[in-house]
């Protein structure tokens, strides 16, 4: 029987909401800075706030926070939605904080009227230094007492640009000796003569983070307004402005964000990574965004079923990386096709009792939870390759590879006798004579089984193909405490990238490559856009098994 899923506090919050006919119907949003691309943060964002508008029936807006013109652009904004349709989420609306400037405009002008706001032309540091600690208060600003008027006519000369950036802010007259920080006269815009990716030259001021969130919210009636736990200290403030401009009741709710082993998901290191060029680019496989795990060959499904298990927290959690690998193999264990890919230096087989110029074809399953469904064709010759680990001359008694003398079976195919080791002049085994008992054809009817099955391809067909394997980019598990004397890419890990050849089955290059494939007994790989017609590059998306334990 199906265990019945907990409610998370979120879904418990809903639930007493709709109960109690707060709403009709919820109403959520996504709120990405289009300042670099999605990452695997984000993809717990995006679950949460989709999932609980598809779980109650609502809708989910997407809105670009692009409230700070120097750091966004375009590139951004196309590639976070291409991320999210990639997850299989759909969006009600498309909005841009910047859709709304005007209005908070207006209000920062509502505020003026009403004394709740002044023009400081006090800098950044004088301002920093007047605002106290947590155990003392602030000062107040000497241009704190202006008249509406003056205030009035700064605000809209800053407006018109008559004054250079820095040169004077829009702040909240609230309370220079608030107990929490954020209530000592929040800034509410700033002068930045900077075009914009949406709105050009219009504007010079851009209002702040805190002043646009909870209006923006607020003008899309979003019911329930979920971000990460860093915004709690900020809620007062969202709830203050919505209430003193008397504007549809939004409410912000906190979770913990996600954070992974081995991994960094701050955007403004990883666009150091790609800056520096550390990393190919935002989509390098290594990458923590989400079209760096796409080209990986994570998939969509794997992600939501990791979003699924890891829940919605109120606590900070370091996830385990393996775990997110574990989805990845589950997801990719059941859809993928599979092929024979023989590593790097392999060890060739001569089969001596093979007709010489035989070719036989047989026919294996794409994938095995399907034996019945569609298969590829494999073809058998008198010489084959194998990977060099498969074979031990001095094997232990529970090796059962290939040893001298041994038997084993070549998948899907039959059993063959190592009779002869062949050696280089360097003592480096080169070739394997074999014989092959024709008996053992899998369709024979004559079934014997050994202990030990391996995988193979033929010579004369195998393609030569460029593997990409990837390890974790960062060397330090938890990536939060790097040391006070050391930088984060002090811990990247040299061997985070090795490109190997591999020799695989031809039905690989028949494969459409757009679900990563398995190559039996190694691991999943994906087909890399780098790919030519003459040249395959798959990029390994993770081992096939690994110690991580549910
Ligand atoms: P970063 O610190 O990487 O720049 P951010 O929070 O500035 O991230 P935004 O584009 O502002 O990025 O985030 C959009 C949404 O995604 C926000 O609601 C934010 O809280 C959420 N989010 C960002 N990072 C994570 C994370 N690691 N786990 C969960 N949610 C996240
Ligand atoms: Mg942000």
């Amino acid at each position: 029987m199906e265990e019945e899923k907990k409610n998370n506090f979120l879904e418990d919050i809903i639930e007493a909401d709709l109960a109690a006919g707060k709403f009709d119907t919820i109403i959520t949003r996504f709120p990405p800075e289009p300042n670099g691309y999605l990452h695997l943060g984000h993809a717990k964002s995006l679950c949460i706030n989709f999932g609980l508008a598809l779980k109650y029936g609502g809708k989910t807006n997407l809105r670009y926070d692009d409230t700070n013109p120097t750091k966004e652009d375009v590139e951004y904004v196309d590639a976070i939605k291409e991320d999210i349709k990639w997850l299989g989420f759909q969006w009600a609306e498309e909005r841009y904080a910047s859709d709304y400037f005007d209005q908070l405009y207006e209000w920062a002008e509502q505020l003026i009227q009403r004394g709740l706001a002044y023009v400081d032309d006090q800098t950044l540091e004088e301002m920093r230094a007047n605002r106290g600690t947590v155990e003392t208060p602030g000062t107040d600003s000497p241009w704190r007492n202006r008249s509406v008027e003056e205030n009035l006519r700064l605000f809209r000369e800053m407006k018109a640009g008559k004054y250079p950036d820095g040169a004077k802010v829009l702040r909240a007259k609230i309370d220079m000796a608030h107990p929490n920080m954020m209530f000592r006269d929040p800034i509410l815009y700033r002068i930045k003569h900077a075009h914009h990716h949406r709105t050009g030259d219009k504007w010079c001021i851009y209002p702040m983070y805190d002043y646009t969130h909870g209006q923006c919210d607020s003008i899309e009636h979003i019911t329930h307004s979920i971000c990460t736990l860093e915004f709690d200290i900020h809620r007062p403030l969202y709830d203050w402005f919505i209430e003193t401009l008397g504007i549809y009741p939004s409410h912000q709710y906190e979770f913990a964000r996600l954070n992974l082993t081995y991994t960094l998901m701050s955007k403004r290191k990883l666009l150091e990574l790609v800056e520096k060029g550390i990393v190919s680019g935002w989509d390098d496989p290594r990458m923590p965004t989400l079209c760096g795990v796409r080209r990986r060959g994570y998939t969509p499904e794997a992600l939501k079923m990791f979003c699924d298990r890891i829940g919605v927290s109120k606590r900070d959690q370091l996830m385990d990386i393996g775990l997110l690998e574990y989805c990845v193999r589950q997801d990719l264990n059941e859809r993928s096709n599979r092929y024979m890919v023989v590593s790097d230096d392999p060890i060739k087989i001569s089969i001596t009792n093979w007709e010489p110029g035989r070719v036989e074809w047989f026919e294996a399953p794409l994938n095995p939870a399907a034996p019945d469904g569609p298969k590829r064709r494999v073809p058998f010759t008198g010489e084959l390759l194998i990977d060099r680990a498969d074979f031990m001359e001095d094997a232990p008694k529970k090796y059962f590879r290939l040893r001298p003398g041994g038997e084993v079976r070549l998948k899907y195919t039959y059993i063959v006798k190592c009779e002869d080791v062949v050696k280089d002049a360097s003592g480096k085994v080169v070739e394997l004579r074999c014989t092959y008992d024709p008996l053992t054809h899998p369709a024979s009817g004559q079934w014997r089984s050994v202990k030990g099955t391996i995988h193979w391809v033929s010579t004369a067909f195998a393609k030569e193909i460029e593997c990409r394997l990837y390890d974790r980019l960062f060397t330090l598990e938890d990536m939060s405490q790097v040391p006070e004397d050391k930088d984060y890419k002090d811990f990247l890990n040299p061997e985070s990238l090795v490109v190997k050849t591999g020799w695989a089955e031809p039905a690989l290059l028949d494969d459409p490559g757009t679900l990563a494939v398995q190559f039996e007994r190694v691991g999943y790989f994906k087909k890399d856009p780098d790919s030519t017609p003459d040249r395959l590059v798959m990029n390994k998306t993770t081992q096939l098994k690994d110690s991580f334990k549910l």
